[in-house]
């Protein structure tokens, strides 16, 4: 009976130690997470130059001015798709409003 709970108490106390590795674990990966995007932000993924901030068409790019490499964030790509689509249609428009057309 006594035996009993003692193996109950030592797979208490296994899985305590094992809550507390998990979370060490855890912790540890977020802080590598953390110093990896601290060293890697704003820098040119090609080359490593500090990337330049700039404004083109109202929307944000990153330029690299070592490479010259361009860098969108998630989302970007798809809001210039969107803007050429949108002067696409209005070039369009105006050209046939040029000729009469509609
Ligand atoms: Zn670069």
């Amino acid at each position: 009976m006594v035996r009993h709970g003692n193996e109950k108490e030592e797979n208490w106390a296994k899985e305590q130690e094992k809550i507390r590795l998990e979370k060490i674990a855890a912790r540890k990966k977020a802080e590598e997470r953390e110093k990896l995007k601290a060293l890697h932000f704003m820098h040119c993924p090609k080359c490593g130059a500090t990337l330049t901030a700039l404004t083109l068409e109202g929307l944000e790019i990153d330029e690299c001015p070592d490479c010259k490499g361009v860098w969108l964030d998630a989302g970007e790509f798809h809001q210039y798709v969107a803007l050429a689509d949108e002067k696409k249609q209005s070039f369009t428009k105006q050209l046939f409003g040029l000729f009469g057309l509609k």
